[in-house]
C-alpha cells in the first residue's frame, strides 16, 4: 500500500516538498476491523490549517505521520459481521490507498443512491451539508432573500447557491476567480449574476450585481469579500461565516474588513459555524438534496484528479482555485 505523510510544515503557501509518498506492506484487519480499498479521497481547505502546529477545532497533522481526511471505498476484508466484504463505506483515513479501521469508525453508504461514490465526499457529504446548514440554519435564509455567495464555483459555494435558488431566493449572486467559473455559475447553475473577483474591487462588482442590496451573505473567503458584503447588506442582514480561504496562506493578519461597525446600525447577524457540530441535520439534508439530485435539479460537478501521488498537487491546486465543484482524488 501507499500513504502520504507530512514531510515538513509550510510557512505561507505549501509546496509539494511538504508531502512524502511512502510504500508499505498492506495491513491485515484485526478482530472487529475492516480493510478498505479507498476509491476516492477528499482534499479540503481546512487541511491547510492542520499543516500548522497550532491547536484548532481539529488536531494538527503530525510530522512524519500520514495525513488523514475523508475517503470512500470498498471493504475488501472484514472481521466485523455488520460491515461485510463488498460494502461501500465512508471514513476518515484518506491520503492512502488501503485503510484498516475498527468497524465502528466506518459508515456504510449506498452506492446506488449516488452518481458516483465520490458524491459522499461532496454534494451528499461534508461540503453539501456545510452549504445546507450554513444557508438555512446559520444565515436563516428565507424565501425572497437576495443571497451573495463567495467561492461560489467551489464545493460548498456551488451547493449554497443552488439550494438558495431551489428554496426560492429572489436573486443569487456568486463570485469566483475566473471568467470560465463565472460563466458556469450563470449558465449551468442558474445564478442570477456572477463576477470574477480578480477583475475589479469586490465592493464595486457586488453593488452592480445587487443594486438593492443583499439579505444573506454566505462567506467562504473573508477579507475584502466580507467587507464588501457588510457594505451591501440590508438592515437585519445575516452572514454565515463558513470559511476565510483568502487568508489561509497569509503570514500577516488580514487588512479587511475595516467596516465592521456598520453591523451595529444595520443590526446585522454574523455567525460562524463548524459543520461537524451540525450532524443532526444530516437526515433532512439527505432527504432534500437527495430528492433534488434524483430529479436532476442540482448539479454535482467534481474536479477529479487520478492517483494518490497526485493528491498533494490536487490539494495545492484547490488552494489556487483549479477546481470547479468538489476536488476529489480517484485512487
Ligand atoms: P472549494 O471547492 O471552494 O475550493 C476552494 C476555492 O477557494 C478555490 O477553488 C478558489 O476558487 C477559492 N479561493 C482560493 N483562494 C481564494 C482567494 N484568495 N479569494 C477568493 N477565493 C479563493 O473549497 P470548499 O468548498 O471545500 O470550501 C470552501 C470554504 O468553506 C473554505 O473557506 C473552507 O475552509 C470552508 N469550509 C468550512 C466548513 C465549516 O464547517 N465551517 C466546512 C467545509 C468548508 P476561485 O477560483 O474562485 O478563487
Amino acid at each position: 500500500m501507499q500513504e502520504i505523510r507530512l514531510a515538513s510544515r509550510p510557512s505561507g503557501w505549501p509546496t509539494a516538498d511538504n508531502f512524502e509518498l511512502v510504500e508499505l506492506p498492506t495491513p491485515e484487519p484485526g478482530p472487529g476491523q475492516v480493510l478498505v480499498r479507498n476509491q476516492f479521497m477528499s482534499v479540503d481547505p481546512y487541511m491547510r490549517g492542520r499543516m500548522n502546529d497550532v491547536e484548532s477545532y481539529v488536531a494538527p497533522f503530525q510530522l512524519g505521520k500520514p495525513l488523514d481526511g475523508a475517503a470512500v471505498g470498498e471493504v475488501v476484508a472484514s472481521n466485523a459481521a455488520d460491515v461485510p466484504v463488498g460494502a461501500t463505506v465512508l471514513h476518515g483515513l484518506g491520503w492512502r490507498d488501503y485503510a484498516v479501521l475498527d468497524a465502528a469508525h466506518v459508515r456504510a453508504v449506498d452506492p446506488a443512491a449516488a452518481p458516483t461514490p465520490s458524491a459522499y465526499l461532496g454534494l451528499l457529504g461534508m461540503t453539501g451539508l456545510t452549504a445546507y446548514v450554513g444557508l438555512l440554519d446559520i444565515a436563516q435564509f428565507r424565501e425572497g432573500d437576495t443571497v451573495f455567495v463567495s467561492g461560489a464555483a467551489g464545493a460548498v459555494g456551488s451547493v449554497a447557491g443552488q439550494v438558495a435558488k431551489l428554496r426560492g431566493a429572489k436573486r443569487v449572486i456568486g463570485s469566483a476567480g475566473s471568467a470560465e467559473k463565472v460563466r458556469y455559475l450563470v449558465d449551468e447553475l442558474g445564478f442570477d449574476a456572477a463576477f470574477n473577483y480578480k477583475d475589479a474591487p469586490v465592493r464595486d462588482q457586488l453593488r452592480e450585481a445587487a443594486p438593492d442590496g443583499i439579505d444573506v451573505y454566505f462567506d467562504n473567503v473573508g477579507g475584502d469579500h466580507l467587507e464588501a458584503a457588510i457594505s451591501s447588506l440590508n438592515k437585519y442582514g445575516r452572514v454565515a461565516l463558513c470559511g476565510a480561504i483568502a487568508q489561509y496562506n497569509d503570514t500577516a493578519p488580514p487588512a479587511a474588513p475595516r467596516n465592521l461597525a456598520l453591523a451595529i446600525g444595520k443590526e446585522l447577524t454574523l455567525r460562524g459555524f463548524i459543520v461537524s457540530n451540525h450532524n443532526k441535520r444530516m437526515p433532512d439534508f439527505v432527504a432534500e438534496v437527495g430528492a433534488w439530485l434524483r430529479a436532476g435539479q442540482i448539479s454535482a460537478q467534481e474536479t477529479v484528479v487520478e492517483g494518490l501521488a497526485g493528491a498533494p498537487e490536487a490539494f495545492l491546486g484547490l488552494l489556487r482555485g483549479e477546481n470547479t465543484g468538489k476536488m476529489v482524488i480517484k485512487l
